[in-house]
């Protein structure tokens, strides 16, 4: 990137949340993960078949996730266990090609990464039936986040770290090496999208209608990012208009720029 295109567009690097953000987990996918999880409460932990749906979500609410809250409980649950078991059973093929979003994806010139809580198998599998595996600089993950957690000797010796925590979110930002104030941070949870704000990241809410305060942008669907942030591309139209306009049409198209990302 040039000198130029550079300044022109206010981001360098793009964080995607992957569940619900670049597709929507209603398909079934989601139904199967609950259905999942109530199975493994009952079948490794115990709990009785009527319990299991209200721990759930009871440790959802309080710990971010049913492994992160089994484990502060003294549950000595594995991670890879408990993952293959929840996501490893999900039926992906009602997960469908997005050739559409492919090509939004392949377009923005910047930096893309994925920032999930899910772990890195569920991630791959979930990106390659989107056919979007190869959009990705990398996949910033479960496994990202809690490198530490194979190794503990007791269930609540190492927290497990996940967005929105400072600390999972700080880890992450570290294994993407960006700048905060040039990173568009997307994510469907308002939370999230809170936390990222509050180191710096400029944020779009994805999959609802009306901004969090916390956002700087709300997105119905992933696939009107275009219509809603078009300054990622700032760089790239300030590449062709370098090849191909005039210098007067450029100035013009700077002046919108401005204008649109508020300068
Ligand atoms: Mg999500």
């Amino acid at each position: 990137m040039d000198s130029y295109s550079k300044s022109s567009s206010p981001f360098d690097c793009l964080l995607f949340d992957l569940d619900d953000t670049l597709y929507s987990s209603k398909i079934g996918i989601a139904e199967a993960l609950r259905n999942n999880i109530d199975d493994f409460l009952v079948e490794k932990c115990g709990f009785s078949q009527h319990k299991a749906p209200s721990l759930r979500s009871e440790l959802f609410k309080t710990y971010g996730s049913s492994l992160a809250g089994l484990r502060a409980l003294g549950y000595n649950i594995d991670a890879d266990e408990y993952h293959s078991f929840v996501h490893g059973r999900l039926p992906y093929n009602l997960i469908k090609q997005e050739p559409q979003l492919r090509n939004l994806l392949r377009s923005i010139p910047q930096r893309k990464i994925i920032f999930t809580n899910s772990d890195r198998n569920h991630a791959i599998a979930a990106l390659k039936r989107l056919g979007l595996e190869d959009c990705f600089e990398k996949i910033i993950c479960f496994e990202t986040m809690n490198p530490n957690l194979p190794n503990s000797t007791r269930p609540d010796q190492f927290p497990v770290l996940l967005k929105p925590s400072m600390d999972a979110m700080k880890i992450a930002l570290r294994a993407a090496d960006v700048d905060p104030r040039r990173t568009l941070f997307l994510d469907d949870n308002s939370r999230n999208v809170a936390a990222g704000k509050a180191l710096g990241l400029s944020t779009v809410l994805v999959g609802k209608t009306v901004k969090s305060p916390e956002a700087d942008y709300v997105l119905e669907k992933i696939h009107n990012l275009a219509q809603v942030v078009p300054e990622i591309w700032a760089a790239a139209a300030g590449d062709r208009i370098n090849r191909s306009k005039s210098k007067s049409d450029m100035d013009s198209i700077l002046v919108t720029a401005a204008a649109t990302v508020g300068a």
